[in-house]
């Protein structure tokens, strides 16, 4: 094996599309291995637990967190989310790709780990799924009918600073529509894989 695997972080503000992004450039990209997080939140209709998340109590979350479990971990909407190291670090010095869907404190710290861990500088990738507008996000987002007023504006407050953090992603994909989205993601993440930056020094030896 000549080459680490890339590790990718995407991001984007809730009701962006990203979960439905995800899968259908997971569908495309077989080879991509989705890393599973943990989250203290409870399960939603169809959630199944060691797929969508590590469902964890509180005091499971702290035990992990204590024993330097996480590559990054987080508080997002009054909940605690986390990736576990386990579910990347051998993964990409084995040539493995592996797809982190976190928020912008999640990336932070990646990007932060990636200043002394060169295995992480070389295959971080980070990409920010954005909506074409505010206006279009708080549309969406009140289209769900799943928020009240209050959590409605918390979304929209908590977007507004996930989209202003956008130079720390390398690529940033707008979900104007679906399909062109879609597409776009996919190609990056295509074009991902043509990187000198996690090829081994031995490739020509
Ligand atoms: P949800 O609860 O809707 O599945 O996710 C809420 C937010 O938490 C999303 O923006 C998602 O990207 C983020 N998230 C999920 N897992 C992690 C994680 O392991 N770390 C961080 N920092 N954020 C996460």
């Amino acid at each position: 094996m000549k080459k680490n695997g890339n590790l990718i972080v995407i991001s984007g503000p809730s009701g962006v599309g990203k979960s439905t992004l995800v899968k259908l450039a997971m569908a495309e990209l077989p080879d991509l291995r989705f890393s599973v997080s943990c989250t203290t939140r409870q399960p939603r209709a169809g959630e199944v637990d060691g797929q969508a998340y590590y469902f964890l109590s509180e005091e499971e979350f702290s035990e992990r967190l204590r024993q330097g479990e996480f590559l990054e971990h987080a508080g997002v909407f009054k909940h605690r989310y986390g990736t576990l190291k386990s579910e990347v670090l051998n993964r990409i010095t084995r040539g493995e790709e592996v797809l982190l869907d976190i928020d912008v404190q999640g990336a932070r710290q990646i990007r932060q780990a990636a200043e002394s861990d060169p295995v992480i500088r070389n295959a971080a990738v980070f990409i920010l799924i954005a909506p074409p507008s505010l206006a279009s996000l708080r549309e969406r987002l009140s289209g769900r009918n799943t928020e009240n007023a209050e959590q409605l504006a918390l979304r929209l407050a908590g977007a507004k600073n996930e989209l202003s953090s956008f130079r720390i992603y390398d690529y940033i994909v707008f979900n104007d529509e679906l399909e062109k989205a879609a597409a776009e993601l996919i190609t990056v993440l295509k074009s991902i894989r043509l990187r000198t930056a996690n090829i081994r020094e031995e490739l020509f030896q």
